[in-house]
């Protein structure tokens, strides 16, 4: 019965960051596009009608086979193109550290093997697209397993509203994240405002993944952690509260304080992430407990990143 909270925990995100070819083209379009929809059709279908039990089981399967598909990937690198593609939109790609590179590129290549993106329910997304999701969902899991997104089946990119939740530019539940393409685009190439789309839904996911619940405790209550991430989301929250009470300006969106949802306070670990991503210094000196209770579950000190020469 408990698990019914993340049936109706959509989160809703309303403030998130805030062929035509012909003859043989064509029938190869055709195929593929029949054959994507499938998978996509099967995977939602599949959801319906199996036991909880079974799925529970086929969660922790799926897990341990992407793990297994991320250490497959280790040492393969991204190609050039695609590199590419990632490095003129993605501002976040300039302020990575080297060292987190060939991890993070072994994530994207078993990320854009194992989750289907699809564009308005209807098509595969670009490869554009596709590559700017996965490359920044896997920024988030750069020293976590992939099985961190074992209950992801399918995401959904919308050309600008989001069919059903148009207030939203993104949402997510334990199973499915929608972005708004056209906000995403606009929005990618911003390292350093503190809000970020991408991070921002994914990071939701990762509170699901634990216990089926989104309340920024992103560690199960077995966890040695969760006493600590329990206490700390009451005190940020407070503390949030307070600072735009007082009208100051605060390194985590007022958003993240106002939102909460049966009680829970979703939006804390979310609009902290994105933070403390874009803006590491600052959450660390503002927030120094929240700072370094994502540091070690995320595995990464972004205020010590500094922007990178790259090309
Ligand atoms: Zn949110």
């Amino acid at each position: 019965m408990t698990r019914l909270v993340w049936l109706v925990s959509l989160l809703l995100c309303g403030g998130c960051a805030g062929g035509g070819a012909a003859g043989e083209l064509g029938l190869v379009v055709l195929a593929g596009t029949l054959a994507f929809g499938f998978v996509v059709w099967s995977i939602e279908g599949g959801k319906k009608g199996r036991s909880k039990r079974a799925a529970g089981k086929l969660t922790n399967d799926r897990g341990t086979m992407l793990d297994q598909a991320m250490a497959q990937k280790k040492g393969q690198r991204l190609d050039p193109r695609s590199r590419k593609i990632i490095a003129g939109k993605m501002g976040l790609y300039h302020w990575l550290p080297k060292e987190l590179m060939k991890p993070w590129e072994e994530r994207i290549l078993a990320f854009l093997e194992h989750f289907p993106i699809t564009f308005m329910k209807r098509d595969q997304a670009t490869e554009e697209m596709r590559l700017l999701v996965a490359a920044e969902a896997c920024l988030l899991i750069v020293k976590r397993p992939l099985s961190d997104y074992r209950h992801l089946r399918v995401i959904h990119l919308w050309e600008h509203e989001i069919e059903g939740n148009e207030s939203a530019r993104g949402s997510a539940d334990r199973h499915e994240v929608n972005l708004s393409w056209g906000y995403l685009k606009k929005t990618i190439g911003q390292a350093r405002d503190g809000h970020n789309l991408v991070l921002h839904e994914f990071a939701h996911l990762i509170d699901f993944a634990d216990d089926g619940v989104a309340q920024s405790i992103p560690v199960s209550n077995a966890s040695p952690d969760f006493e600590e991430w329990r206490d700390l989301v009451e005190h940020e929250h407070a503390r949030l509260m307070k600072a735009y009470e007082d009208g100051r300006n605060y390194s985590i969106r007022a958003y993240g304080g106002y939102e909460s949802i049966q009680g829970d306070k979703p939006e804390i670990f979310s609009c902290g992430t994105s933070a403390f991503f874009e803006r590491g210094s600052r959450l660390r000196r503002e927030c120094p407990q929240i700072y370094r209770a994502m540091s070690k579950f995320y595995g990464v000190d972004p205020a010590r990143w500094r922007k990178q020469k790259r090309v």
